[in-house]
């Protein structure tokens, strides 16, 4: 492709773009094909001559977007928003042109010093104390990573060096593998998969905690579970609490769980990967009271920030902790201003980085704090709209308290119920909603998710459910043990009760062309 076709085609990208988001609500949010569908539109290899743009363009209606399930509708109401907008997609556009790899502050000095007045920035906008950030010219810092979940992996890595170098310290004669035998990491029976999934790739004992009746972890269960597994000769170094758990959006109590970590020298993370935006409102800090006592914390702006994946930001109150645990340093990756600036190749576990702090703040800038609040506000309240009209609706029943974008309920009565309602909403294919599975409670999600959901959305959205919620009404069928699996559709639930060595991917797959959603836990 020479410059000029790129003009033509780039234009044409762009107005495709710009029609594709414009005219979303129209496309059906589901997608509508069988798995190995593409295998029939396709040639086994690769053609052997160039082709034609423009034949390569018609072949997007054609064959991508019948396998698409439309994030970006406001008919999607699945697992939890995932940012975009047009100011990030055009930060990613110029960063894939930029194409540098950034990986210490010399291969492009712009990608390292634009992270960290970024990073800087998001910290300020969401409040936390300035120990997280790199201006207080401390240790602190944040830094772009690809997910949350290797973020989690990351600072149980570093939480795991930094204890087994301090018995280390203290005795000298003692094996690593031995100290890390003795390690023990808690989190709560609500967090991500990731965390307990990070407990596996470090080869540590992560044991899940049980929560209050709101889903919450708090101190007194933290305190209890330390005395128990030190009597038993263990060595706890690494909590990971949640705020924002991806089940209910439920908050662990930081207030009293950040102290105990302190007293027993406990790493404390904090996944905020949902819910850390909301915190740009000042009126949802008090769900973050507590967050001084974190080593590290981490938010995805590619969640509830309207910023394209990949982009989930990590702080950290002293990085040297991760520039130990990773830094190998062979000389040719050395250069002269080493030190003055953080050379992120010792802050995440690949080598090679993408410029994605443009999109950050091309995002940042082009909305400005207002208008990140009003976004975040609106989603707020269309979910309280959401869950007004499903009470007054009168058949079903809230499950967990709404405080952010996340109405989690349940139609009153059996759960087969509220499976069957499930397969009926998805069989419309007008909306696309989740289920979850938290302690033996079976109960649906809608979350909000686009940018531009609007309240008659909502309402339209309420009424497909409420004609599906009609239609079981009317149905006859038995009901036979609790939790019988009695529909076929294959949307495995978000799996979140279970003790700490329960492994439960519970997929369904069966073929149904609803099927392939992988469970999210
Ligand atoms: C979505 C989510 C994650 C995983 O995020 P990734 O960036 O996809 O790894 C982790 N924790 C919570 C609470 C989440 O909601």
């Amino acid at each position: 492709m020479d410059v000029n076709e790129f003009r033509k085609y780039g234009r044409e990208m762009v107005d495709y773009i710009a029609d594709y988001i414009e005219n979303i609500r129209e496309r059906t949010v589901v997608h509508g094909v069988q798995p190995g569908y593409m295998k029939e539109l396709l040639p086994d290899e690769a053609p052997q001559k160039g082709e034609n743009f423009s034949d390569i363009m018609k072949d997007i209606e054609k064959i991508i977007m019948p396998g698409i399930t439309h994030w970006h509708s406001p008919n999607f109401h699945g697992y939890f928003a995932a940012g975009n907008s047009f100011p990030s997609i055009l930060g990613d556009m110029l960063s894939d042109a930029i194409g540098c790899i950034g990986f210490s502050w010399a291969t492009s000095p712009a990608c390292t010093e634009l992270e960290v007045i970024t990073t800087d920035w998001l910290g300020r906008m969401i409040g936390l104390p300035k120990e997280f950030l790199h201006s207080d010219h401390g240790p602190g810092g944040g830094v772009i990573q690809s997910t949350a979940s290797e973020t989690v992996f990351l600072c149980m890595l570093a939480a795991r060096n930094k204890i087994v170098n301090q018995i280390k310290a203290k005795n000298p004669h003692m094996d690593e593998m031995e100290i890390i035998a003795k390690l023990v990491g808690y989190t709560s029976d609500q967090a991500n998969s990731s965390v307990p999934r990070s407990g596996m790739l470090g080869a540590v004992r992560m044991v899940k905690l049980q929560t209050d009746n709101t889903f919450s972890l708090n101190g007194v269960t933290l305190r209890e579970a330390i005395e128990e597994d030190k009597k038993n000769g263990f060595i706890p170094f690494f909590l990971c609490a949640s705020l924002g758990t991806t089940g209910t959006c439920a908050f662990d109590d930081l207030e009293t769980l950040g102290p105990i970590c302190k007293e027993h020298g406990i790493w404390l993370h904090v996944d905020a990967a949902y819910a850390g935006s909301a915190f740009v409102c000042p009126e949802f800090r008090k769900y973050m009271k507590g967050i001084e006592y974190a080593e590290t914390l981490s938010t995805n702006p590619h969640k509830w920030m309207l910023i394209a994946f990949d982009c989930s930001v990590m702080w950290i109150k002293n990085s040297s902790y991760l520039v130990d645990a990773f830094n190998v340093d062979p000389i040719y990756l050395r250069h002269e201003n080493e030190g003055r600036v953080p050379d992120y190749r010792h802050w995440q576990i690949p080598l090679g980085r993408r410029f994605r702090s443009l999109k950050l703040w091309f995002t940042l800038r082009a909305y400005g704090v207002e208008g990140i609040q009003q976004y975040i506000r609106r989603h707020c309240e269309l979910a309280k709209e959401f869950e007004r009209l499903i009470l007054d609706d009168g058949r079903f029943e809230v499950v967990a308290e709404t405080v952010m974008g996340l109405v989690c309920f349940k139609l009153k009565g059996d759960t087969i119920l509220s499976e069957k309602l499930l397969e009926e909403i998805m069989a419309t294919g007008k909306i696309y909603i989740i289920p979850a599975i938290v302690r033996d409670l079976y109960f649906l999600r809608l979350a909000i998710c686009a940018e531009r959901t609007t309240s008659e959305d909502i309402r339209r959205s309420f009424e497909v459910i409420k004609r599906a919620t009609d239609r079981v009404m009317s149905m006859h069928f038995v009901i036979e043990g609790k939790h019988k699996p009695t529909i076929d559709i294959d949307i495995s639930p978000l799996r979140l009760h279970g003790s700490c060595d329960e492994d439960e991917e519970t997929s369904g797959t069966n073929g149904n062309h609803i099927g392939d959603v992988s469970p999210l836990r």
